[in-house]
């Protein structure tokens, strides 16, 4: 039996950074992911300049694609509103990749399938032993299947679908663009350029109001790549997304059972305006550190809910850093 005090499953923003916190107070943390990093993760990749700070991560000294945006330009109904801010967008294959080795923990490629109480620990397919667990496995988290599925039920609709592509491209607009509502989509789609000639666009939309309106995600993505040529911004390439599941931020706030935690999207903590869900994951993961390493109860309540007042805010927040607008 492989032993550790705190065992985290996933290793994407939220297990990372909960490993590195704890390992910042000498408690000995040990990631279990399924994949081999570095992955590949669906995720537009934009982070805020508040991402960046609870990561204590200067733009300058990252290694890898990071962008800046000093402008959103975003569309509700096709009206453009230019939002004068400051975010940055990174590659997820990159970033969580640099997180994961930056958190000094070990990590072992497993994927965790049984959970089962052993006194106030915790024993992981007859193999591992833990004295506290941390679910950090995203949408379907095995630390949440296992303990958390009656205690913080997933609200249908609070479940965002998508479909998204990144590839290599000499994209020509080096704006982002966020549409809201195009064809009575209930909910957003996204061109997100990244540093040196990669692009990310995808769609999301809340699964519930789909299915009422009897449409589909990929009926959408139709129009949605139709517009992307009729504008000159992807040179007409059909491209075929791939899709994933994840849930906004609702009211249940049941994050812990004894010594089990859930962080991240395991908890279902993407806000509830823009679906962006790396910044809570870390928020989360500091939280439960926290919790750990002194002992408190952990809740996620303090954890950002909504992420346009952070937008607004951008460009007066954190302008004045010069850190962070390098
Ligand atoms: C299409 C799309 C676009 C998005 N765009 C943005 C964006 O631009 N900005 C933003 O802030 N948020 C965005 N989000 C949300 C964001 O990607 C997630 O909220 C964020 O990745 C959550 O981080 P996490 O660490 O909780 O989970 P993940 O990043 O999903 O990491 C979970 C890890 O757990 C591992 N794992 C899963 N099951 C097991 C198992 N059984 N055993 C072992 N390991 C396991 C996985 O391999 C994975 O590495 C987007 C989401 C989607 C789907």
């Amino acid at each position: 039996m492989i032993h550790a005090t705190v065992i985290i499953a996933g290793g994407g923003p939220a297990g990372a950074t909960c490993a590195r916190e704890l390992t910042k107070h000498g408690i000995d943390a040990l990631i279990l992911d399924k994949q081999r990093f570095p992955r590949t993760k669906l995720c537009a990749g934009w982070i805020t300049p508040k991402v960046l700070a609870d990561l204590e991560l200067n733009p300058g000294d990252y290694p890898h694609r990071i962008l800046l945006y000093r402008r959103l330009r975003f569309y509700f109904r096709g009206i453009p509103v230019p939002v004068p801010t400051l975010q940055y967008s990174i590659r997820r294959r990159e970033f969580d990749d640099f997180l994961l080795k930056r958190a000094g923990a070990p990590v072992h490629q497993h994927n965790v399938r049984s959970i089962r109480q052993s006194g106030d620990g915790y024993i992981i397919d007859d193999t591992y032993h833990c004295k506290y667990l941390v679910g950090a496995g995203g949408t379907f988290c095995p630390v949440y299947r296992n303990l958390f599925p009656d205690a913080h039920p997933r609200k249908p609709e609070r479940s965002i679908v998508t479909l998204e592509i990144e590839f290599p491209f000499q994209w020509g607009d080096p704006e982002c663009r966020l549409w809201f509502f195009d064809n009575g989509l209930p909910g957003y789609s996204w061109y997100v350029p990244k540093q040196n000639g990669y692009l990310n666009i995808g769609i999301g939309g809340k699964i519930a109001s789909l299915k009422r309106r009897g449409e589909t995600i990929n009926a959408h993505w139709q129009k949605f790549l139709k517009k992307l040529s009729q504008k000159g911004l992807i040179n007409g390439r059909q491209l075929s997304p791939k899709g994933h599941v994840y849930h906004l931020r609702g009211e249940t706030d049941v994050v812990q059972k004894g010594n089990a935690f859930i962080i991240g999207d395991a908890a279902g903590l993407a806000t509830r305006d823009m679906g962006e869900g790396i910044g809570p994951a870390i928020e989360s993961a500091q939280m439960a550190a926290h919790a750990i390493t002194h002992g408190g109860s952990y809740t996620t309540r303090a954890v950002t809910r909504w992420s346009t007042p952070q937008i607004l805010l951008g460009k007066i927040r954190w302008e004045k850093r010069p850190s962070l607008s390098r």
